[in-house]
């Protein structure tokens, strides 16, 4: 079967374009059914970004923790505040901030609708009913959040997405000017799950041509902004590069660095784009290349991947660890092929963590 994704319906680029939303918002606000409820990344409470979000007299704003990735709990907690401030359906819902803040603004959309708790719709087309008119606004660039038809979730019991058509973004804003201040060493981390998707997304099995054109030119993007001088073109390149990444998985997978970063983040609460550097940077033996070259970008940015990070676990959280990341079929599968189980025996995957 070919896959038959939903791609975004509606995109506006460029650099100030952040200030069109009110605009682009007003043509979703219906007669008794006008409010929207913004989400946004609390590390920008007081900041000038605050003070520009288009906030109307029936609209919410809601600000997001995400000091850890987002729970199926906080959701849960998150979509109970919407509705409660704004009705069963708000015109709409904008989610301001990173891959987490953009995961938690889907995920939200989706819940006022679906009923239940959140975790009842980790896997795969779970979700039977359209989500309420939502936007991602990515103010990080790298995780392609923008345009996945996922919204990844740690819950109860799994680290695992929303994956459902209806999760797509109705609406992205990119305006590259929105991720020029993040820290260095966020932008770094967060920037290399673009490269690292590129990589295992280039170097899988499940590679194609549409996924080719995407991806190469997403590398050839991040080579420029992690290798090269930091211009103001920098950062039009970086949320290019993040959203062709995206697109270049939507159509493959990724590899053996998200494989092994799942685990980690599930046992260690490591968060995503560390977690996959902590990962990437010991799998040379599966993309000699493409960790040669994140080396030389780790240097560039002077940022020290943290190694040894398994060290001293116990045997019991080796194994979760295991069993977490050995429960990424498709991940393996692309990476190595379908015998990947044969390859990629428990003991294989032991020593790799170890070295990590
Ligand atoms: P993030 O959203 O977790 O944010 C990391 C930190 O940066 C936070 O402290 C945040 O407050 C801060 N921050 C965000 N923007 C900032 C800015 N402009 N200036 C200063 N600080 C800023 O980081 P991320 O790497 O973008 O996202 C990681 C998350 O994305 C994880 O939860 C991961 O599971 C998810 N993810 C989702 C997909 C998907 O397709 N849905 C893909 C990959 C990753
Ligand atoms: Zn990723």
């Amino acid at each position: 079967m070919f896959r038959n994704f939903p791609m975004i319906s509606r995109v506006v680029y460029g650099r100030g374009c952040f200030e069109q939303l009110d605009d682009i918002l007003a043509g979703k606000r219906q007669p008794g059914r006008d409010s929207m409820v913004f989400v946004v990344d609390d590390v920008f409470e007081g900041a000038d970004l605050a003070d520009r979000v288009p906030v109307r007299d029936s609209d919410v704003v809601l600000w997001a923790d995400v000091e850890v990735e987002p729970k199926t709990s906080y959701v849960d907690e998150m979509t109970d505040l919407a509705r409660a401030a704004a009705g069963d359906e708000p015109a709409g819902i904008v989610g301001i901030g990173g891959g987490s803040v953009m995961d938690l603004a889907k995920a939200v959309s989706l819940m006022l609708t679906n009923p239940g708790p959140s975790a009842d719709y980790q896997g795969w087309d779970l979700i039977r009913n359209p989500a309420v008119y939502h936007v991602g606004i990515p103010t990080l660039s790298g995780t392609g959040a923008e345009v996945s038809r996922t919204a990844v979730l740690t819950g109860p019991e799994k680290k695992l997405g929303l994956n459902s058509d209806h999760t797509v973004f109705d609406q992205v804003v990119l305006d590259p000017d929105l991720i020029a201040a993040a820290p260095d060493r966020q932008r770094f981390y967060t920037g290399m799950d673009c490269y690292i998707h590129c990589v295992e997304s280039l170097e899988g099995t499940y590679l194609n041509a549409f996924s080719e054109a995407y991806g190469s030119k997403a590398l050839e993007l991040c080579r420029e902004v992690f290798l090269g001088p930091r211009t103001p073109e920098s950062d039009e390149k970086l949320m290019m590069a993040s959203f062709f990444g995206g697109m270049s998985i939507a159509y493959s997978q990724v590899g053996v660095a998200h494989a092994t970063s799942y685990g980690l983040s599930y046992v260690l609460g490591l968060k995503h784009g560390e977690g996959n550097c902590v990962a990437f940077n010991h799998l040379e033996e599966f993309y000699p290349q493409g960790v040669a070259e994140f080396h030389r970008m780790a240097e560039f940015a002077g940022v020290d991947v943290p190694s040894g990070v398994t060290r001293n676990l116990a045997d019991s959280d080796m194994d979760r660890m295991m069993d977490v990341s050995l429960g990424m079929g498709p991940l393996w599968e692309n990476a190595l092929g379908p015998a990947w189980r044969e390859r990629m025996t428990r003991d294989r995957l032991r020593a790799l963590y170890e070295r990590m």
